[in-house]
């Protein structure tokens, strides 16, 4: 007898689900990833009607998806949002010119505005030429800072309240096993919250306006499963600098793992959720004043993003990603007993 879709019990199976291994044609797969979200969005009340939610969308698989399941579920439960696409082009030629192309088209596809921002225009510096200055080390570092503030302003610039990132279930899982190998207590405690930037302090994601996950729960493999049997259209092409970084190892290892357990993901997430952490190990979050140069949020007098800058506008570019001495002349904590460690 040939198998039979676990929830409908007529259809045939096209996939067998990660996260239950439940077998489940393609129309209830369909049903059961919209509503998961869905549940997601409302438990982890992500938003509220009227919200102005700019979508982060790179052209990437995970970003598609998010904006494509967004409408329909803002659409199908009369959410009242208003929705946004953001991208930032980060100036990487082959890569983001290539898959700012996907983005366009996505906008007419999925009827919904699209802001662009660029590091050229922001930073004076396209990544390719941070990238000559710096070479193939640091490049990622430099990139996340800047884009972290780009979406910010951003969000501002289209007057929007909310950004939704679409960070699935993989990549908090990896972070929360960084920062775990990491021993980076502060970091674990963010890694597990699905909206950030609401009051948390802290040097990595310094900014106003909060950021939510509505993917938090969603398995990377089904996102692509899901963008596959809706015909999506995406960029699949990895960034020419993506580096072997300590991210790709806990990747892997985490694949690894998946092999073996594929329910490992979501334990890893709850298992952080879960872990209770003494106050007196979590490190004392800084104040939160403004950049005297740039006028954006920052636990400093100067803004992560302006340091880097100065490096790079000084031929210095190690200014911005090092400790050094000169990095605190430029830099003061506004509250003077900030801990260190949060802030690189
Ligand atoms: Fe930027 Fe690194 Fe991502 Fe490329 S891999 S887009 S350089 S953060
Ligand atoms: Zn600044």
């Amino acid at each position: 007898m040939a198998l039979k879709c676990n929830v409908c019990q007529s259809e045939r199976p096209v996939l067998k689900r990660p996260k239950n291994g439940s077998a489940l044609c393609k129309t209830c797969f369909f049903s059961c990833f919209e509503t998961e979200i869905h549940e997601t969005i409302t438990t982890g009340q992500l938003f509220k009607r009227g919200d102005k939610v700019a979508i982060g969308a790179s052209g990437g698989k995970d970003s598609t998806v998010l904006a494509y399941v967004m409408k329909l579920l803002n659409d199908r439960y009369d959410y009242g949002l208003d929705l946004y696409l953001l991208s930032i082009d980060e100036g990487i030629t082959g890569y983001r010119d290539d898959s700012l192309e996907t983005v366009k088209r996505n906008q007419h596809q999925y009827g919904l505005p699209l802001k662009i921002l660029s590091y050229k225009d922001l930073y004076g510096w396209t990544m390719d030429a941070v990238v000559k200055e710096t070479g193939l080390k640091n490049n990622c570092t430099f990139c996340g800072v800047f884009r972290r503030q780009a979406l910010d302003k951003g969000a501002v610039a289209i007057d929007c309240n909310v950004i939704a990132t679409g960070h699935n279930a993989d990549d908090v899982a990896e972070t929360i096993l960084m920062n775990i190998l990491r021993g980076d207590v502060a970091r674990l405690k963010r890694s597990t919250n699905i909206v950030t930037n609401c009051g948390d302090n802290d040097g990595q994601s310094e900014g106003t306006i909060p950021r939510v996950k509505p993917f938090k729960y969603c398995y990377e493999k089904e996102i692509v499963m899901y963008a596959y049997f809706n015909s999506l259209d995406y960029f699949s092409t990895e960034c020419i600098y993506a580096p072997n970084s300590y991210r790709g190892f806990a990747r892997t290892f985490l694949k690894d793992l998946e092999s073996i357990r594929p329910s490992v993901i979501l334990d890893i997430i709850h298992s952080g959720e879960l872990m209770s952490l003494k106050e007196t190990t979590i490190a004392r979050l800084p104040a939160r004043g403004v950049c005297s140069r740039c006028g954006s949020i920052s636990s400093q007098s100067v803004c992560k993003a302006c340091v880097m800058l100065e490096g790079l506008n000084s031929g210095i570019p190690k200014l911005g990603v090092g400790k050094s001495s000169k990095v605190d002349a430029i830099r003061k904590p506004i509250d003077s007993c900030v801990d260190k460690r949060l802030d690189f």
